[in-house]
């Protein structure tokens, strides 16, 4: 049995699809010196089969969007004083900065290091992100 409020103040995100924790932590660069991050892996659901949840004690400070990429049917509550304050809806982004890189290699995103990387949403149902700067197209799988 888990208990998701078992965190005094912070984020619980639950419902990851099962094998995506690994990916979300990845991504979103927790910076765990600054909190506590438990990373449940596996865990049973009777709603939704196997799933991950990640707490983050005294983390507050995350990349919603980037977090809708990886996994849009997770869920994000925030807790304070061992309650949830409030959920959070995750949806795909339209825009998203710095979390996906683009892979041609003649972008100027590969060319200049200072350059942000910023993809447009075009296929929701699809996932497919387009390069702002030469239209390489990226799909994110979460099948
Ligand atoms: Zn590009």
């Amino acid at each position: 049995m888990v208990v998701i409020n078992s965190i005094e103040k912070g984020i619980v995100i639950d419902h990851i699809k099962a094998g995506f924790g690994v990916k979300i932590l990845d991504y979103l660069n927790i910076d765990a010196s600054k909190g506590t991050v438990a990373f449940i892996m596996n865990a049973t659901s009777n709603k939704y089969g196997r799933k991950d949840v990640i707490k983050l004690q005294n983390l507050d400070d995350i990349d919603l969007a980037a977090l809708g990429l990886i996994d849009n049917q997770a869920t994000v509550n925030i807790i304070e004083d061992h309650i949830i304050k409030k959920k959070i809806k995750l949806e795909l982004p339209k825009t998203v900065t710095n979390v996906i890189k683009c892979k041609n290699p003649r972008c100027v995103t590969s060319v200049e290091t200072n350059v942000p990387h910023v993809f447009h949403l075009i296929d929701e149902e699809n996932k497919e992100y387009r390069c702002e700067y030469c239209d390489e197209i990226v799909t994110m799988n979460s099948k």
